[in-house]
């Protein structure tokens, strides 16, 4: 459950994310679908990406048109407001999720609706739009085949791209039977039935629909156009039969020109499904009278973007094209899943964005900087080359919660700068293997250190260091590199 309205709402009642790793490790169906699911996901786009002969130069293109866009943002978004206005559709500014969500819910009961579909969007799950909706008698209908069984298991999104990947096949059928009254007595859970399925499921309330709501890939700032990507075509049936459409776009979506977009159109398939492009990418420009919806509305939407853009290491986020690249390779993600970092957002993405756009406050927030092994494997993947490790110890460095690592790191600097203290810390290290070590491991120690080994155990110290060793058997050394 999300709270309704908010800057981006937290998962209410949201424990810190060890605290919700904990229950997720211990899931081993959990793992066993993560696992299987980012493994084919990871050595898929490993080979489209090797197809093609300089991604580094097309990634640097990519990372220089975002950093240009963001930083003349002033230009570009009444660029772009004037164009959607000029192709005849209407832009709104929404400061944060709970003005977006009002002014989606005022145009939907304009529109005299009481059901929505929509397309996949990440905007309107940052602003718990579904929720805002139902609290205003509005029910909002999920089309993407994985968002559809994540709303009808009344469950929440794992992954940005695959949003149902905790889930397996015979699960999904489960959830099918349980939840869809038109769905066939003897339905398997072979994808084709499941699909099939969906889409007896969704037609009706397509063509029923007078209302569609999106988000969007990218923003045009030359001619107010908005791009779609998807691959299932629901999107383009939300995009194209209601009569109002309304899109819900993070501020840092716009791109100056169709050639900017060149670029994005070759990286972002590649990146997030492993293809060589999209099988649907859905375009429109403001409203055109015969074809499509005729009352087209734009939601700009800021909800903390503004102020990640004044944070110099921080600002890299927002180049984020959502491809899920760096949850596909990240080695917390796979074990923890999605569910634990308590945001729409998951993984190393998550990690840094969720806690800029809604600040540290929450106990899940302080705690995602830290939900990360820094092994700069997401930012080696990455088709913007957001450097993620980079910014989560920046973010590191004013959580609530890095007091205590402070301290740690402190004691261990005037440790090693010092060879006299480093010495007698050895020698007290070794003195102590016999009260904390058994069988040569450190498998547990008193508090707060058992926060360490809780989850992992260490080796014993040795009874003597090198330069201990080395002085015994050659004599003293006459000068070390620490100058001993
Ligand atoms: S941070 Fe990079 S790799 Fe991760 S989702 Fe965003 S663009 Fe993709």
């Amino acid at each position: 459950m999300t709270a309704p309205t908010g800057s981006m709402p937290t998962y209410l009642g949201m424990p810190s994310f060890p605290e919700a790793a904990k229950a997720a490790v211990a899931d081993s169906q959990l793992r066993r679908n993560l696992t299987h699911a980012t493994t084919t996901i990871r050595v898929k786009r490993a080979r489209a990406i090797g197809e093609l002969d300089d991604w580094p130069g097309l990634r640097e293109a990519a990372r220089a048109i975002k950093d240009h866009t963001l930083a003349h943002l002033d230009t570009y978004l009444p660029r772009f407001e004037e164009n959607v206005v000029k192709a005849g559709g209407h832009v709104h500014w929404a400061r944060d999720a709970a003005e977006a969500n009002a002014i989606v819910t005022g145009l939907v009961k304009a529109a005299n609706a009481d059901t929505v579909v929509k397309v996949k969007s990440m905007a309107t799950q940052e602003t718990g739009l579904n929720e805002a909706l139902e609290l205003a008698g509005i029910s909002a209908v999920e089309t993407d085949l994985a968002e559809l069984i994540v709303q009808l298991g009344h469950d929440r999104p794992s992954h940005i791209l695959v949003p149902a990947i905790h889930k397996n096949r015979s699960e999904i059928r489960d959830i099918f039977r349980a939840t869809m009254p038109d769905a066939p007595g003897g339905l398997t859970d072979s994808p084709p039935d499941l699909a099939a399925t969906a889409r007896a499921h969704l037609r009706q309330r397509f063509l029923r629909a007078s209302v569609g709501i999106s988000g969007a890939n990218f923003a045009i700032a030359d001619t107010g156009s908005l791009v779609v990507v998807e691959s299932e075509g629901n999107g383009r049936m939300c995009l194209t039969l209601p009569q109002t459409l309304i899109s819900v776009v993070g501020i840092e979506k716009v791109l100056p020109s169709w050639r900017d977009l060149e670029v994005f159109l070759a990286l972002l398939p590649r990146s997030s499904t492993a293809e060589r492009m999209n099988p649907y990418t859905t375009i429109w420009s403001g409203a055109t009278p015969g074809d499509g919806p005729r009352d087209v509305h734009v939601v700009l939407l800021d909800n903390g973007r503004t102020a990640t853009l004044a944070d110099h290491t921080g600002r890299q986020a927002l180049r984020c094209i959502r491809c899920s690249a760096c949850l596909n390779v990240c080695p917390v993600y796979e074990r923890a899943g999605g569910h634990a970092y308590g945001s729409p957002y998951p993984g190393p993405i998550g990690a840094i964005i969720s806690p800029q756009l809604r600040g540290e406050g929450s106990p899940v927030d302080a705690s995602l900087p830290f939900a990360s092994s820094l092994c700069g494997a997401c930012y080696e993947v990455c088709p913007v080359a957001i450097n993620i490790p980079e910014v989560l110890v920046h973010l590191r460095a004013t959580a609530p919660k890095h007091y205590p690592e402070r301290a740690v790191f402190s004691l261990s600097a005037a440790i090693l700068s010092s060879p006299r203290r480093l010495a007698a810390a050895q020698k007290a290290a070794a003195a102590s293997r016999k009260i904390i070590a058994r069988k040569g491991r450190i498998r547990r120690l008193p508090p707060p250190l058992s926060a360490w080994t809780e989850t992992r155990d260490a080796p014993a110290p040795p009874p003597e260091s090198f330069r201990a060793w080395w002085s015994r058997t050659r004599g003293p050394a006459e000068a070390g590199p620490a100058g001993e």
